[in-house]
């Protein structure tokens, strides 16, 4: 038998930018295209059966049973792109979804640094010109700062993903969590500025998901669940940080009118600790999403770390036979 014949299995694919990406001005973003993404749908309908969240939840609790195939989909991070591209796909087609905005560019309309790292990523080919410039600012700080010489950093984060190279994981973590908090903010703002635009308040408006669409997605049946309020590293807040980030977060769904029956959390980055999962089970929340790599077997995973593929990890056109993870998982 196909291991995923068994009802307990649940392919939770995750999405972040899906719009026209190629001829548009920030053509090297590292997002889906909008055609590949209607490609990837078709063949999710041919080999899967696609299910909203109210259905996953009333698995977890006992009280229905998931089809074979099951697959949730999943779009991170509240732009717009879900609004443009994504809702009218899957209205047209019967398609449900879950969506995970964090508060702060929804509600205050502010750009999050790490969507400024992607845009500052995307607007220079020659990612050594960033390394430099960023390597400037360290250096001009580091006195101040008390920060170690830029090869030590280098070699701790100059290390390639399976998704990017190792000059932009090296921007990343250095300007995701590597430096002071303080001196990361000031210099992404100082390169956003430089490298994309320096009106930040006109591209978060035209970036992020508003209320009022959420609301009309909320409507149509999609579901709607928490991902911070500026997109923390849970893991590296306290425990009394944290309890306010998810109650603020939890006050957001309420005012949105998306917590009524049940509510769900995906952790940005994936990251969480122990008391991120006891603060969930004990502020109602029915699941969490982490960034792991794989099929989720809900029988067997904790609720609370529930693993996820990317939307690279599948075919981008209707593929006649079922491939890749399926296959390898076998
Ligand atoms: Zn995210």
């Amino acid at each position: 038998m196909n291991i995923l014949d068994a009802t307990s299995f649940l392919t939770i694919v995750s999405y972040h930018y899906v719009r026209p990406i190629r001829d548009s001005k920030y053509a090297l973003i590292k997002g889906l295209e909008k055609t590949d993404f209607e490609g990837q749908m078709e063949y999710i309908m041919r080999h899967y059966n696609v299910v909203s969240m109210e259905h996953v939840v009333a698995s977890i609790r006992g009280e229905e049973q998931l089809p074979q195939m099951a697959l949730l989909l999943a779009f991170d991070d509240g732009f717009s792109d879900h609004y443009l591209h994504v809702f009218p796909h899957l209205v047209e087609h019967g398609i449900p979804a879950a969506f995970y905005p964090s508060v702060s560019p929804t509600v205050e309309r502010k750009m999050l640094d790490v969507h400024k790292i992607h845009f500052i990523l995307a607007c220079e080919t020659n990612k050594m010109t960033l390394v430099d410039s960023l390597n400037e600012h360290i250096e001009q700080a580091r006195e101040s700062f008390d920060l170690e010489p830029i090869h030590v950093y280098e070699k701790d984060f100059k290390k390639p993903n399976r998704f990017d190279s190792g000059e932009v994981i090296y921007i990343k973590r250095m300007l995701q969590h590597a430096l002071p908090d303080v001196l990361r903010t000031e210099i992404t703002d100082n390169m956003f500025g430089k490298f994309v635009t320096n009106d930040q308040g006109a591209f978060a408006d035209e970036l992020y998901l508003n209320e009022e669409q959420l609301k009309i997605m909320i409507a149509e049946g999609m579901h709607v669940g928490g991902h911070g309020v500026h997109h923390e590293w849970l893991n590296h807040c306290d425990k009394s940080h944290q309890e306010t980030i998810v109650r603020d977060c939890r006050s957001f769904l309420d005012s949105i009118g998306a917590s009524s029956q049940f509510m769900t959390f995906c952790y940005p980055y994936g990251a969480y600790n122990d008391d991120t999962k006891a603060i969930m089970e004990r502020d109602g929340f029915d699941l969490a999403m982490t960034t792991e790599v794989g099929i989720a077997d809900l029988a067997f995973h904790d609720r609370y770390m529930l693993p996820r593929l990317d939307t690279n990890d599948l075919p981008k056109s209707c593929e006649p036979e079922i491939v890749t993870w399926t296959r390898n998982l076998m």
